[in-house]
């Protein structure tokens, strides 16, 4: 395996992802619409890796775009980011949802079919398995009715490719991500949040930086060692690491498609994460704790024996080195 388009690899993950795909050896083309990403993003990946690649700027949704680009290169395999991804933003807009999400899908497949192009690894979420009781998740954990359109845009995603990878010769690995944070280590490339957050992470590095003034801890009734809710935070780099080990798996593998959780397997509170930023950084939060957020699942955190045997691929970033890799990045932003 040599070629591989990354479709929206200026993004946060994509980013970090390209980054560990040239670091290996890989050839990497990109096609992202900066839709939610920066062109400069580019020359910072390749400062990291010591390597350069090819950046188409266009939509996966343009037919003729992805065409182009297909007669000109011979992929190996394609990593499918580019979607939008905000819960709220989804739900206020749902066809912008179906339309960029699901066609965008529809359409990066129908040009690898008839390019005969296989080995799709696909951005999936923990979202799918809702407010699960049994924990943690592992990836028979039944999938339930997604609570917002964009969890809706990634049940339907694993089901189109499902049902495309059944009579064909293709392959597709479905990565269902817990929550991904921090930033790269040498501060370089990181997550670029439009507007106000609403993701804990970027939430806590603002109010740091004093671009927030107080972070509110949404609930601390519930059913919790401190009553604050669970995640299973995820380093981006560990997470785009679980990538290129998902390709290679992909190709070798005799079914057709195959999912994996990518996650800790460890759980942290809200008020963890706060004390772990506050420890490693030795900065202060100001900070108040708040009304439940609606819509908030009381915990989740992943089952990974899976995803460490079969892909040979653990995390190796804790808490720690993500709160610190976040504040390090958002430092930066300011400068
Ligand atoms: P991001 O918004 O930072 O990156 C997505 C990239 O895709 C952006 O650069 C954007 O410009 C581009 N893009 C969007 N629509 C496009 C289109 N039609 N054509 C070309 N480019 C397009 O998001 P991210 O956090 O890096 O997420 C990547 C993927 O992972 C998404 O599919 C997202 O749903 C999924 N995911 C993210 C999280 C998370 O918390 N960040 C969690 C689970 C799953
Ligand atoms: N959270 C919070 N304050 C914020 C943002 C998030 O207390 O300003 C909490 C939220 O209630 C959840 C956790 O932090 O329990 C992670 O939230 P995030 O939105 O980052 O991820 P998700 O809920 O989508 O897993």
């Amino acid at each position: 395996m040599k070629k591989i388009l990354v479709t929206g690899g200026l993004g946060y993950i994509g980013s970090h992802t390209v980054v560990e795909l040239l670091s290996v050896g890989f050839d990497v083309v990109v096609i992202d619409n900066l839709n939610n990403s920066k062109e400069e993003v580019k020359a910072r990946i390749e400062d990291i890796a010591g390597r350069n690649f090819e950046l188409c700027i266009g939509d996966v949704n343009d037919a003729a775009t992805l065409e182009a680009l297909f007669v000109k290169h011979t992929f190996d395999g394609v990593i499918h980011f580019a979607a939008h991804k905000a819960v709220g933003e989804s739900v206020d807009n749902p066809v912008m949802y179906y339309q960029n999400n699901v066609s965008g899908l529809i359409s990066l497949l129908s040009t690898m079919e008839k390019h005969k192009v296989s080995n799709l690894i696909f951005s999936s979420s923990c979202t799918v398995y809702g407010a699960a009781t049994d924990l943690p998740v592992t990836e028979k954990t039944l999938i339930q009715k997604a609570e917002s359109p964009y969890g809706t845009t990634k049940i339907l995603g694993e089901d189109i490719i499902n049902d495309f990878a059944k009579h064909k010769e293709f392959k597709s690995i479905l990565l269902r991500y817990f929550n991904p944070v921090g930033a790269h280590p040498s501060a370089k490339i990181g997550e670029l949040p439009l507007g106000v957050p609403n993701n804990l992470v970027p939430y806590i590095t603002q109010t740091a930086a004093g671009i927030r003034e107080q972070l509110t801890v949404f609930g601390e009734d519930y059913n919790t060692e401190d009553g604050t809710c669970i995640r299973d935070y995820i380093h981006v780099v560990d997470l785009a690491k679980a990538h290129v080990k998902a390709l290679t798996y992909c190709q070798d593998m005799s079914h057709n498609v195959d999912v994996f959780n990518v996650g800790t397997g460890k759980g942290n509170t809200v008020l963890e994460v706060i004390r772990a930023f506050e420890k490693v950084n030795g900065v202060k939060l100001n900070y108040k704790i708040g009304p439940r957020r609606g819509g908030d699942i009381e915990q989740i955190y992943a089952d990974t024996s899976k995803v460490n045997a079969l892909l040979g691929w653990s995390a190796q970033y804790d808490i720690a080195d993500m709160m610190q890799h976040a504040w390090a990045w958002q430092q930066g932003l300011q400068d």
